[in-house]
């Protein structure tokens, strides 16, 4: 009798730990799924169509790595420029400064491709340990509009293990293992590499197929890296670089303008100019959620770009940028990358004439900084 009812408390027991971890299993796969919805994207009516990434490699088809680039095709002569957003994950200037692009333009000569999450896979999941924020929202006058604070690695699910020692491929360099995910170290990639090594290569592809003539990549730092509010570039761009340089100063716009050591290989900023005709720019503006001194992350944090931290560090004078009160608000760093681009293509067309690139619609430095990057943003659905 006893060991009966005894018997039957531990199957009440079971179902209870059965339901207990059903209900865990259901809520966490949720979650998973949910953390692999992309954000959404609203181009303006200037775009001529959505590519994708197999057009240029077949070896990217029916993988995660098969991203969408927006084309903006005047249908009238002129140069190619591309431009990737998300190439790291942890740096939202990256992805809301393309996305503004992608919302905003029309292209009047030439044409111009968006990639506004050029490392998808990495919008999928975050960096372990670090506090991250799954989502941010950015204000807009018809509502808040979401977007994903991912990883600045490529995810595992598609990629690993990592190896002890990531050596690169062309330069025989030797990096850390994790940077075997990392895009911005895999350039100019192979058609049998790795997952990160096949995107690169796919997008080397677009550019060599293309004719790519100008590249840009939004990035950001943390305030204490020496490298930050920088344009990098190699030797051939100089040219096109020195006029954009000219262009911002007189509108009193400080640029750290960075030759790429020869040396330094898998970046975008190295490897684009050599494996391609393209000449390419990698841009870097200040992000506090980033580094190693801010406090709690929070949407507040990501946005206005204000951390006590960071203003204490600032005070010290132990930063590579001011920092106070102000911040270091997501729509100046927008508007730094967005005019960035702006007076490099100008530069470009000043330099070739004969193969300017017309973009129209892009949002000024002072609208962006004075309105906020929102205000050049698409309303959200309505569900
Ligand atoms: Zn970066």
């Amino acid at each position: 009798m006893d060991k009966k009812v005894f018997g039957g408390t531990n199957a009440v027991k079971t179902l209870v730990a059965f339901a207990i971890l059903g209900g865990l299993f259901f809520a966490g796969r949720n979650v998973f799924l949910e953390s692999r919805e992309q954000f959404p994207i609203y181009p303006s009516s200037g775009l001529t169509r959505i590519a994708h990434l197999s057009e240029y490699f077949e070896g990217v088809k029916g993988t995660a790595a098969d991203g969408e680039v927006y084309v903006f095709d005047s249908g009238k002569p002129g140069a190619s420029v591309l431009i990737l957003g998300g190439t790291h994950n942890d740096e939202p200037s990256g992805h809301v400064g393309a996305v503004t692009l992608v919302e905003n333009i029309r292209v009047k000569q030439g044409r111009v491709f968006i990639a506004p999450r050029a490392n998808a896979s990495g919008l999928t999941h975050t960096t372990p340990l670090e506090g991250f924020l799954d989502r941010y929202w950015v204000d807009t006058p018809g509502g808040k509009r979401w977007f994903k604070f991912g990883s600045r690695y490529t995810n595992p699910v598609y990629q690993w293990p990592d190896p002890d020692i990531f050596v690169h491929h062309q330069s025989l360099q030797s990096m850390a293992g994790e940077e075997s995910r990392n895009l911005n170290r895999c350039w100019p990639g192979r058609p049998d590499g790795t997952y990160t090594e096949k995107l690169a290569f796919a997008y080397m592809e677009l550019m060599r197929k293309e004719h790519i003539a100008i590249a840009a990549d939004f990035h950001e730092a943390p305030l204490e890296y020496f490298l930050i509010n920088a344009i990098c570039y190699p030797d051939k761009c100089s040219k096109v670089a020195m006029g954009a340089e000219f262009n911002l100063s007189m509108e009193d716009l400080d640029y750290t303008m960075e030759a790429s050591p020869g040396n330094l290989h898998g970046f975008f900023h190295r490897e684009v100019g050599d494996y391609a005709e393209t000449m390419p720019f990698l841009m870097e503006t200040p992000n506090p959620s980033q580094g190693r001194f801010h406090g709690k992350m929070t949407n507040d944090l990501i946005v206005t770009g204000r951390d006590g931290n960071y203003i204490k560090a600032g005070k010290l004078g132990r930063l590579f940028v001011d920092m106070d009160e102000k911040g270091w608000p997501l729509s100046l760093r927008v508007a730094r990358h967005i005019k960035s681009i702006e007076e490099i293509i100008n530069s470009f067309n000043e330099l070739n004439p004969d193969q300017a690139v017309v973009v129209e619609g892009i949002p000024s430095y002072t609208d962006l900084v004075d309105k906020g990057v929102g205000a050049f943003l698409h309303a959200p659905e309505k569900l």
